[in-house]
């Protein structure tokens, strides 16, 4: 997502910092992929950042105070600033795993003994849950593409389980259990629940309904929707797991120290939650049509395209993005197309999909880029027609 900006002097020279060195900014017609920087801060963000760096602060107290307002905002018990989602599913993972230990502190010297077994639908295996392994645990699949019962569920609990590792999104909810239905079969045993809601955003009112709905701890990503740090997320839910995490984590130099985040850091995640919340998510919403839209006229205008408006979003999030197939006999030149979209400036990224279609999102599209795209995507594609027809 970007704040929509700017129209200013300083617009004129942004990218600089970065052309000076060599590398070219890119439109991000992608979504919120951190190899792409994850999403623009809102001047508001910045300001406080900066502000941030210019004294020193203890950590500690701030990490603390970060918390608790944070948690005001969202209508949780307790919440926790981690380097970022992935940190933030290592960092339960520790915790989970020291829960029945005296000081809730995890060392990995002493996990023998320990429950290490994290529960997860084979459905929701994603890149990031190696972060579970990091800390010493291990994933347990249930389920299978036909579906999973709460037999399952409750049959694959036992000694050795930790926690259960929900990621949430429309586009993996095909044959797992309701978030509902997961909490109801931990409960009777007591173990927690961690729910994987880094892109999650929006909708705005997932910051409170997952916890809410019983999961114990709710991860977040900073630098996705929420527009803040890159190297932060949110951990929000129970007051008796949230506060362990502050025990293992940075600046104490225990297990989670290679994670850790700066006052800066601390600052702008609290500022773009501020930001996030006052936003107009209708207007949002509405900006976001308006440049699908956009696209899908620009298609209709094309013989080689057709453009689509689907929804989800690539996270499963409610928001609408632009299916772009590649016709004949453009069809199988996808790859030869997106590396031409980022050969020259103003360098585009979409994503690609399946074998001939490419998605625009317009969540990290700074409102006009939109028209950025649309040229440029239509200048590649003219050249590789001319191309063709030689
Ligand atoms: C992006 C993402 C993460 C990682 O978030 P970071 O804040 O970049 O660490 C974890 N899980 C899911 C499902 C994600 O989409």
């Amino acid at each position: 997502m970007t704040g929509g900006r700017d129209t200013t002097a300083a617009a004129a020279h942004r990218g600089d910092v970065y052309r000076r060195i060599g590398v070219e900014p890119i439109v991000n017609a992608a979504t919120t992929m951190t190899y792409l920087g994850g999403s623009l801060m809102p001047p508001e963000v910045l300001d406080a950042m900066r502000q941030a760096a210019e004294c020193f602060v203890d950590l500690y107290e701030l990490q603390a105070a970060v918390g608790r307002r944070i948690a005001e905002l969202t209508s949780n018990e307790a919440a926790f600033v981690s380097g970022g989602a992935a940190a933030g599913l290592f960092l339960s993972a520790a915790v989970c795993m020291a829960r029945d230990t005296q000081d809730g502190i995890l060392r990995h010297a002493e996990l023998e003994g320990l429950p290490r077994d994290f529960i997860i639908h084979r459905a929701h295996r994603i890149p990031y849950d190696s972060a579970i392994e990091l800390a010493g645990g291990q994933l347990v699949e249930i389920g299978s593409e036909s579906g999973t019962t709460e037999a399952d569920l409750a049959d694959a609990i036992g000694l050795e389980t930790a926690g259960i590792l929900y990621v949430a999104g429309a586009h993996l909810a095909e044959g797992v259990l309701p978030l509902e239905a997961v909490v109801r079969v931990a409960r009777q045993s007591d173990i927690p629940v961690i729910v994987d809601a880094a892109a999650q955003l929006p909708p705005v009112e997932n910051l409170w309904a997952l916890s809410a709905a019983g999961a114990d701890l709710v991860l977040f990503s900073g630098g996705k929707g929420l527009c803040g740090p890159a190297s932060t997320g949110l951990v929000l839910g129970s007051r008796r797991y949230v506060e362990r995490f502050e025990r293992n984590a940075a600046p104490r130099q225990r297990i989670g120290r290679p994670m850790k985040v700066g006052k800066e850091d601390l600052i702008g995640i609290l500022a773009a939650v501020e930001w996030y919340l006052r936003q107009d998510h209708q207007a949002l919403a509405a900006r976001y049509e308006a440049m699908v839209e956009h696209l899908v006229g620009w298609g209709r205008g094309r013989s080689d395209v057709t453009v689509t408006r689907e929804t989800p979003g690539q996270a499963g999030q409610p928001t609408p993005r632009a299916l772009i197939r590649l016709l004949p006999p453009i069809a199988g030149r996808r790859d030869e197309i997106l590396a031409a979209l980022r050969a020259e400036p103003p360098r585009v990224e979409l994503l690609a999909e399946g074998h001939d279609a490419l998605y625009l999102a317009p969540e990290t599209l700074v409102p006009g880029e939109e028209g950025i795209v649309t040229r440029r995507l239509g200048a590649v594609l003219d050249e590789i027609a001319a191309v063709q027809e030689r």
